[in-house]
């Protein structure tokens, strides 16, 4: 694969998702740093969205549900350039109807090289680090050079 260099902005497109035994964490997690994190467009699975906006006061674009397409949803659209970082408190106990989307959205985001938290821990090591503050050149694949490249 080929890669090209992108800027993610410094008012980044965040994304947050949390399975149903961690969405108190991810709430609780977002009224810590509401002030870091109402610098930045949230986006979220829809019930998770929902959570965090009544728990934080924080505005969020929600989604479908995870369950009914909303990781889906979020990996169309780091595809696309639209989501810079991930916030996906997945749940390590239990098996979920939707394991096949859920690690397609880990997939998918390590292909398009966004920073992504798992659990609390880096959670807060990226909402506090100087770069959520700043523009951030990225290297992403470059599907049109190696369209190119397979035309030689
Ligand atoms: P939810 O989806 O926020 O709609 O619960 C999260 C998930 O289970 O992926």
């Amino acid at each position: 694969m080929e890669y090209k260099k992108i800027t993610s902005p410094a008012e980044k497109n965040i994304a947050l998702v949390a399975h149903d035994n961690l969405k108190t964490t991810l709430t609780k997690w977002c009224a810590q740093h509401r002030e870091a994190l109402s610098a930045h467009q949230l986006f979220a699975t829809g019930t998770s969205g929902t959570y965090v906006e009544k728990e934080s006061g924080l505005s969020v674009t929600k989604l479908i549900s995870g369950p009914l397409g909303g990781d889906q949803q979020i990996g169309s659209r780091i595809s696309e350039g639209q989501i810079d970082l991930l916030i996906f408190f997945w749940d390590p106990f239990e098996p979920m109807p939707h394991d096949p989307d859920v690690k397609a959205l880990l997939r998918i985001a390590a292909v398009w090289n966004i920073p992504v938290a798992c659990n609390r821990s880096t959670a807060d090591m990226l909402i506090t680090s100087s770069l959520m503050a700043a523009s951030y050149v990225r290297e992403v694949p470059d599907y049109e050079r190696y369209l190119e490249a397979r035309k030689r």
